[in-house]
């Protein structure tokens, strides 16, 4: 029988209730979901090349014949196997961890095609970690590009293969959707041929093309909705009429600081929405630390003040209970008419019952939580403003599950992504757009450095002395446990081994999305107290998280991210009046890395950041490396595409010319897959 989008993972051959859990953790439901998982990058295996033309900190294979036996010896944590192997041009020490059955396998004289990262020290050239072939085998592999698919413990990237494999080869594919001049104009394959050579490509430029048409995919989905958004909330007259009470500037008037020239005029314009003739759709862009949070606080309090219920919707659930503790605390210290609750997915259903009720019954009038919180069975007693903090715009759907209950709130969306204003104009084409452009005064700009893996221990001398002087400090590694597949820093061992490098009075935690919720709050609320030192974390602390006293902010493995994560990143730090530092520790050393890297040395500024890593990045890369922020699309970049997005732009502007209701023949299939449900999967992450 023919697989669908909706057939389990049961239905492949090789998947059983064991396997499939672990597809399961990776959020791989469906035959659909596993299609839809496309690489994250590919596997090309390059022709062997001989030892003495090795260079440092490339991936390369060489074909070599093992000279000794296999040495293995017992370090505190780790077990060291060394062998040597040699060619007609030179010697190669190649070094395991943790394998010491390697001194049985690999034998004297025994010729193999080895291939690993490569380091040069002085005249010897060592290989950590190869992994290794016969010649045979090698030769097999050369050529072809192999996926690389995102994994977890238990699941190799070989099985991942096989499953993909297995569903394409009796995949039912869906029709083709777009109409054929779409297809020409945007100079893109059909559906069908892109789902296959996405997972099989037979060269580069098979996989360059089927990307391509599935990039395209996403962001014309993301633009058609956008526009139909844009057209709605156009319609919709302000239903929550306000004034300016005492409160909001009484709350002003007490606050230690005083707003800067850009939260100002972008209060102003909240102000001037809230009390006009339409209802609000605006945007706040600030770069991280510019203070949208307390702009975003005075349109709530106007909404309460006025009698109304607001709500504010946070990416993550430590960035929720983060906004709800410092609220509760301005209550206190400046009386704020606020009743709030808190409401994450992680709750109890008894607790949740409870904010419920006290939503609806009007109990409580500011809510504050993760998207979870607008889920069907919340309802509000008078929801005039909605405000979402980083990352995930205000969707479409999100509308119009809103306007289902009859709701029409003003909504706010605040955003630290700094991106140039042509591609701003595009992706914020349904919402008003504030700019808050100056930091506060005061802050002391940021120390950055970009290294090496072996100025690590200075990194840590250096965090010891800062926490020595009462300060903080995060290091971010960006794989929550050790991985099949590469190479890279694991938040659970680094801590460990952070606890055994620093001084024992020194507290070590760490965090990660994988916790549970009631562990990670903990943790956050500890870390906020001082009663951590350093934090071990992922990328869950990316945006948001506030803790003026930490001064540090160390990344491993900062080659791995893209800039303006790794901007985001270093916003975690200088949010205080002490100097703050960023060190990013790269183990690739090529010059394109450091020289990419070397951007954020040069300015902290988010926009210069984000147009030169724009001009850096020629077209043509398979893969840009995953930007993050509200626009996380699954396989499209908003830089690296900006021409293809560009493009979709204005296909969707003609379409929305020419034929808005989707009601011509030829959009047919267009309009059943808007309307089905297929599509729409892109941008709205947070639903
Ligand atoms: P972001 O724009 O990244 O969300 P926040 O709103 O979290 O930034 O603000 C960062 C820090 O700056 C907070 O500790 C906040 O209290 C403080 N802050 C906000 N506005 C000002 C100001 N005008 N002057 C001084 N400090 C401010
Ligand atoms: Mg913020």
């Amino acid at each position: 029988m023919a697989l669908t989008k909706d057939s389990s993972l049961l239905e492949l051959k090789g998947i059983g209730e064991k396997s499939q859990k672990l597809y399961t953790k990776l959020g791989l439901l469906t035959v659909g979901d596993l299609l839809r998982n496309f690489p994250k990058d590919y596997e090309r295996f390059e022709k062997p090349v001989k030892i003495k033309a090795l260079t440092n900190s490339t991936i390369s294979a060489v074909l070599g014949t093992v000279l000794t036996t296999p040495a293995s010896r017992k370090g505190k944590r780790l077990t060291i196997t060394t062998v040597n192997v040699k060619d007609d041009t030179g010697l190669l020490s190649l070094v395991f961890f943790n394998m010491p059955f390697q001194t049985k396998i690999l034998k004297p004289g025994a010729t193999y095609i080895f291939r690993g990262r490569v380091e040069v020290k002085g005249p010897s050239f060592v290989m950590e970690q190869p992994k290794y072939y016969s010649p045979a085998e090698y030769d097999r592999l050369t050529g072809i590009l192999q996926p690389k698919y995102s994994l977890t413990k238990g699941l190799t990237n070989q099985a991942m293969q096989k499953a993909v494999k297995t569903a394409l080869s009796s995949y039912a594919f869906p029709e083709e959707y777009l109409p054929a001049d779409m297809l020409s104009r945007a100079e893109i394959t059909d559906l069908k041929t892109a789902l296959h050579d996405i997972h099989l490509p037979t060269s580069e430029k098979d996989a360059i093309t089927a990307r391509r048409r599935l990039v395209f995919d996403e962001f014309f989905n993301f633009l058609f909705c956008m526009r139909k958004n844009k057209d709605f909330v156009a319609t919709i007259a302000n239903e929550y009429p306000m004034i300016e009470t005492a409160d909001t500037v009484r709350y002003v008037e007490s606050l230690p600081f005083r707003l800067t020239k850009g939260q100002k005029q972008v209060w102003a314009e909240i102000r001037e929405d809230m009390e006009g003739q339409r209802c609000m759709n605006r945007l706040i862009q600030g770069d991280v630390g510019s203070g949208k949070t307390i702009v975003a606080f005075l349109a709530l309090l106007m909404a309460v003040a006025n009698g109304y219920q607001g709500a504010l919707m946070a990416p993550t659930e430590v960035l929720a209970m983060q906004h709800y503790e410092n609220v509760c605390k301005d209550i206190k210290k400046y009386h704020l008419a606020f009743k709030p609750v808190l409401l994450v997915g992680s709750m109890t259903a008894k607790e949740k019952r409870e904010q419920y009720e006290k939503i609806a019954s009007g109990e409580a009038n500011l809510i504050i939580g993760t998207h979870a919180l607008i889920q069907e069975k919340v309802v509000f007693k008078n929801l005039a403003l909605v405000v979402t903090d980083e990352q995930h715009r205000f969707g479409v759907r999100q509308r119009e599950t809103l306007a289902e209950k009859g709701l029409r709130p003003h909504v706010l969306v605040m955003s630290a992504t700094p991106i140039p204003r042509t591609l701003a104009i595009i992706l914020y084409g349904d919402l008003q757009i504030s700019v808050i452009k100056e930091l506060p005064e005061g802050r002391l700009p940021i120390k950055n450095c970009v290294v090496g893996t072996s100025y690590r221990p200075k990194a840590w001398q250096f965090i010891e002395k800062q926490v020595a002087e009462g300060h903080q400090a995060y290091v971010i590694c960006p794989q929550v446990e050790e991985g099949e597949m590469d190479d890279l820093e694991n938040v659970t061992d680094y801590a460990e081994k952070l606890r055994s490098a620093l001084s024992p009075s020194i507290v070590v935690a760490y965090l990660h999305g994988k916790m549970k919720a009631a562990d990670k709050t903990r943790i956050m609320e500890d870390f906020a107290h001082k009663n951590i030192d350093v934090l071990v974390s992922t990328t869950v602390i990316e945006v948001g998280i506030n803790v003026p006293n930490a001064t540090v902010m160390m990344v491993e493995n900062a080659e791995r991210f893209g800039l303006a994560q790794l901007h985001q990143l270093r916003g975690r730090v200088g949010r205080g009046d002490a100097q703050s530092y960023c060190i990013f520790l790269s183990t690739n050393e090529s010059k394109e890395t450091m020289e990419r890297l070397g951007i954020l040395n040069r300015s902290n500024d988010g926009f210069f950041v984000a147009s030169e890593d724009l001009r850096l990045r020629g077209p043509g890369d398979l893969f840009g490396i995953r930007q993050s922020g509200e626009f996380s699309f699954h396989i499209g970049d908003i830089y690296n595409d900006a021409e293809l997005l560009k493009l979709s732009s204005d296909i969707v502007d003609d379409l929305m010319r020419k034929d808005p209701d989707l009601a011509l023949p030829e959009h047919q299939r267009l309009k059943a897959y808007f309307t089905d449900g297929t599509a729409n999967t892109v941008d709205f992450r947070s639903i």
